[in-house]
């Protein structure tokens, strides 16, 4: 008799060096490779315009790749995860059930639920844990506590650690005929604005942008990454997010190159914080330190944030590239965080959300807890340090370059008034159209140190 696994896809959307979707060909004659539009988050801010946009993409790319190796083309459901899976396997008598594991509240919560569905049909639940993380969470764990709560010495264990060969795609997957269902437009999953500078999403681009760097730009990346203008970092955590890409492959990869240590380093801090929100899914929303904060509600300066427009040319630059990208790159996500949880003295989560909304690479593990990292509630060791917008302007966009290329209204401004626009003389001031600072940095670094003191426990 034929025998029937099913690939439950989730954010494993690849082909290659995949082992859950492996494992599924591997463990029957065909397979029925399936993704659910999961109701929990349709209707939650998980799902964004942007990320929808990204994983429709996705989608039809993994569908696409599906059909070239003889498959009927990716099974499309919507609603309950644990209802539809359950539903297909007493369609086709599918044996076992894989799906990649994964730490945030809902995937554990999702992973229950479906267990518990599939424990009535007599079909095996069978877990990937190597698909997501390169080093799953609880692989690696200090002697006397459940996770690691320090970067570098994760790291030097991390590093350690036996990783996995990186695997082929697979050849063939017939699959059983079922209703295939259709992919939505990402309009229907997801209304309102879409960034305008998207990239495409899916595996045959992340895999592209994957090979193009590798090929490029490994040995730069150590001395160059922090460059704001230069943008020599990978680009792909968009495509990390959504499994487009694996980590292992790209760590694999990049480790064989000279300089490839220096990537491999930030890919590993995808995996400890990971590792920190599956040991503590609460971080989400509270603070992993917590100093006793008393966080200010400043409305009109968290528009300005929002807007772009608080008077600080490298903040307003870094906050338009969101809107205009779905992303942003490394240093400026520090210096917004920083100016907004530090010099604004505005709760984390406040800036944790809008960041949510629209990076393309929003997930909870990253987004909150380095944002949780920058306002000292996380894991940082100076939990105190505030960084100078000017200072870090100075450092990693020293020709203003990048500003002019995110903020119109100083694209003309030359020399160093780029970044400082209140030193121009006033008759050009006035023609500009550029807001006068919202703070001043020295007030605001003040106000947050003195609360700290005043409220840390
Ligand atoms: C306030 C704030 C919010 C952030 N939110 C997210 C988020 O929601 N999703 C996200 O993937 N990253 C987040 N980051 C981390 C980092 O900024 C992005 O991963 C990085 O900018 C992505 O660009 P890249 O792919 O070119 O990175 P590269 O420099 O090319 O790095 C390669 C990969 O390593 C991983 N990586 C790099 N730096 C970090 C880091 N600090 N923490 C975890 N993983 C890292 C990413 O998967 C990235 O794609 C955030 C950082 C800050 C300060």
């Amino acid at each position: 008799m034929t025998s029937t696994a099913i690939a439950l896809f989730t954010r494993d959307l690849r082909m290659h060096d995949n082992p859950t979707l492996l494992a599924a060909a591997e463990a029957a004659d065909r397979v029925l490779p399936l993704f659910v539009l999961d109701e929990d988050v349709l209707g939650s801010s998980f799902l964004s315009p942007n990320r929808a946009t990204f994983l429709v993409d996705a989608l039809h790319d993994l569908d696409e790749a599906l059909k070239a190796r003889g498959s009927h083309g990716l099974v499309v459901r919507r609603g309950d995860p644990a209802v539809e899976v359950a539903a297909l396997v007493a369609e086709t008598g599918a044996e076992q059930v894989h799906l990649s594991a994964d730490w945030s509240g809902h995937a554990q919560r999702r992973r229950r639920r479906l267990g518990k569905a599939l424990a009535d049909t007599g079909a095996e639940l069978v877990l990937h844990d190597e698909t997501i993380a390169v080093v799953p969470p609880g692989a690696v764990t200090p002697n006397d506590k459940d996770h690691f709560s320090v970067f570098t010495p994760y790291h030097r264990r991390w590093l350690d650690q036996p990783r996995r060969h990186v695997l082929d795609a697979p050849s063939r997957l017939p699959s059983p005929t079922v209703r295939k269902g259709r992919i939505p437009a990402a309009k229907s999953l997801c209304s309102g604005d879409r960034a305008p500078h998207l990239p495409q999403g899916g595996e045959t681009a992340g895999r592209t942008r994957m090979h193009g760097w590798l090929r490029a730009s490994v040995p730069g990346y150590e001395a160059h990454h922090d460059d704001l203008y230069g943008d020599r970092t990978t680009r792909l955590s968009p495509y990390l997010h959504f499994g487009c890409v694996s980590p292992t492959e790209l760590v694999s990869k990049a480790g064989r190159s000279r300089g490839g240590d220096a990537l491999v380093r930030q890919v590993a801090w995808r995996d400890f914080n990971l590792q920190l929100l599956a040991a503590r899914p609460e971080v989400a929303v509270e603070d992993y330190r917590g100093h006793g904060d008393r966080w200010r509600d400043d409305e009109e300066a968290f528009t300005a944030w929002r807007e772009g427009r608080t008077g600080y040319p490298i903040v307003d630059a870094a906050m338009r590239q969101l809107v205009s990208e779905g992303w942003m790159h490394n240093r400026g996500r520090l210096i917004t965080a920083s100016f907004l949880t530090k010099t604004l003295y505005v709760d984390w989560r406040e800036g944790a959300r809008y960041f949510a909304h629209h990076l393309l690479d929003g997930d909870v593990a990253n987004n909150q807890l380095n944002w949780q990292w920058v306002a000292g509630t996380g894991t940082d060791t100076r939990p105190n340090r505030v960084l100078n917008p000017l200072r870090q302007a100075e450092r990693f966009d020293p020709h203003g370059a990048y500003v002019r290329r995110y903020v119109p209204e100083l694209a003309g401004v030359q020399g160093p008034e780029v970044h400082e626009p209140w030193k121009l003389p006033p008759e050009v001031r006035a023609d500009l159209d550029y807001p006068e600072p919202i703070v001043d940095l020295a007030e605001g670094r003040q106000r947050f140190l003195e609360a700290r003191q005043g409220g840390a426990r």
